[in-house]
């Protein structure tokens, strides 16, 4: 069994429901919906294909609507795609359908770059310098090229946009949208600068649901490095949104910001998610390049809890077959960290948490010591689960929790095999007879049990 899980970022290549059973039974746990690009009607279908992608296949799915946050963007390509070249001149116009001119949708860019700053386009794939701006246009020279595709982002590095991290109106706008009609069971947040943002959008989400929602801050400004831990205590998950940190801050500094926000949000019991150019050249080739494989294992090897695919699932040309890739490097990586002592995570816990976390991790140890069948944590909130599961127990873990929708949230974090969604209170005894019956468990086997409230904590080892 797979323990890394897989987000699979859903678009034209992948809304036909075989493509996706394909790509559930190859491993995909959670889709994303990326509020960049598509249409509410798109998003309407696509959520009524997941569900019923779920149901027949058995496997949990989650869904994570990705607001498209304060981002500058192109706005349509005629004919799709158009090629520019080193030394071309591109004139970006704020107005629609002037003539020899690409059209970006944001009134007060030409106030705000300067001549002689870097416009680069697609997370820096088509970068240009800018040599003049006046009224309505921004003038710039290609300096490295490609094709110029419809709604790709846009950064100016040297520039301090005036639009902050907080919500635009078109946010609020497909949040209530995602939330009421889509009922998503995740958000994820862009470019969050402070917990402040992260608060915001909670508040925002009471206003349509008392559903816990899933909240991802997506890390990818260097002022969000700086305030991390702050947004880690108050978010359900955090990103590694490699794509806009590597130009935000520089290329070289993500493998660094990865490594850090990975270990600081373990210990804190927050699954974490590395995105972004993880099998890039996959799509349009049907095999990885060996660097991506080995960044890919580096990164489970660094205890990340999941991986995203982005145009690799939403337009590559082999969706299925990335999530395939995906998930044996996971098994191969997992299977050696397993095997490997020395590979094995560190415990760790931080003073507020130190009964909660020295409980769980001896139930891990307790597991492997007596060669259990399963951990079963039971969860009301998902607090239990990510304290077992941050050990990395060799011993799969069972999660038992009351509602259907706590299960969607849970899937985001590595490594639970099953999740029993069950109503009412439960006793250990009466759970490990249900085990017992759905053939879960079989005689002989031992199983441990482990619940972490506010009121009793407990930790129980029982024979089958
Ligand atoms: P972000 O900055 O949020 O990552 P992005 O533009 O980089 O946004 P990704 O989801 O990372 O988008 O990459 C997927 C690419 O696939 C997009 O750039 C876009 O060209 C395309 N794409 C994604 N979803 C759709 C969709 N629903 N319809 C059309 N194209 C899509
Ligand atoms: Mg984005
Ligand atoms: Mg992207």
């Amino acid at each position: 069994m797979k323990r890394t899980k897989i987000i699979a970022t859903l678009g034209p290549a992948t809304e036909k429901k075989e493509t996706l059973l394909k790509m559930v039974d190859a491993g995909m746990n959670i889709a994303r919906l990326n509020f960049s690009h598509g249409s509410y009607d798109e998003f309407k279908n696509i959520v009524q294909t997941l569900r019923l992608v779920e149901a027949e296949s058995g496997h949990l799915i989650s869904i994570m609507q990705d607001l498209q946050g304060p981002k500058i963007r192109l706005g349509e390509i005629p004919e799709e795609k158009m090629l520019v070249s080193r030394g071309d001149i591109i004139t970006f116009c704020t107005k629609k359908g002037v003539k020899g001119t690409v059209h970006v949708p944001y009134s007060a860019l030409p106030k705000v770059v300067k001549r002689g700053q870097r416009l680069l386009i697609e997370d820096g794939l088509i970068r240009t310098k800018i040599l003049s701006t006046s009224g309505d246009k921004v003038r710039a020279k290609v300096v490295s090229g490609g094709y110029l595709k419809s709604h790709k982002g846009i950064n100016i590095p040297e520039t301090r946009l005036p639009a902050s991290a907080a919500l635009t109106v078109k946010d609020r706008k497909d949040l209530k949208f995602g939330v009421q009609t889509l009922k998503v069971d995740a958000i994820a947040v862009s470019f969050v600068e402070s917990a402040e943002d992260i608060i915001r959008v909670r508040k925002e989400i009471a206003k349509y649901t008392s559903r816990r929602i899933h909240i991802v801050a997506k890390i990818e400004r260097a002022e969000a490095l700086k305030n991390l831990e702050q947004i880690i205590d108050v978010t359900d998950g955090v990103m590694v949104a490699r794509g806009d940190l590597g130009i935000e801050t520089k290329a070289e500094k993500v493998p660094i910001a990865q490594r850090k926000m990975i270990a600081l949000a373990r210990v804190k019991g927050k699954p974490v998610i590395v995105a972004t150019q993880i099998l890039q050249s996959m799509v349009s080739s049907p095999i990885a390049t060996r660097a991506e494989v080995s960044d890919a294992a580096t990164a489970i090897f660094e205890l990340a809890d999941a991986f995203m695919l982005s145009n690799e699932t939403a337009v590559g040309q082999y969706p299925v077959q990335a999530v395939k890739t995906l998930a044996r490097v996971a098994k191969a990586t997992e299977a050696e960290i397993f095997r490997n002592q020395e590979l094995a995570p560190t415990a760790t816990t931080i003073p507020s948490m130190q009964e909660d976390g020295a409980i769980a991790l001896n139930a891990c140890v307790l597991a492997e010591n007596l060669d259990a069948r399963a951990i079963v944590v039971m969860t009301e909130s998902g607090f239990t689960a990510a304290q077992v599961l941050k050990n990395r127990p060799k011993i799969p873990v069972i999660a038992i929790t009351k509602d259907e929708f706590i299960a969607h949230k849970l899937n985001f974090l590595w490594g639970i095999e099953k999740i029993i969604v069950k109503k009412g209170a439960y006793r250990s005894e009466d759970m490990k007879n249900q085990l017992k019956k759905d053939g879960t468990l079989k005689p002989g086997e031992k199983v441990i049990f482990v619940k972490l409230s506010d009121k009793k904590r407990s930790l129980v080892a029982l024979d089958v």
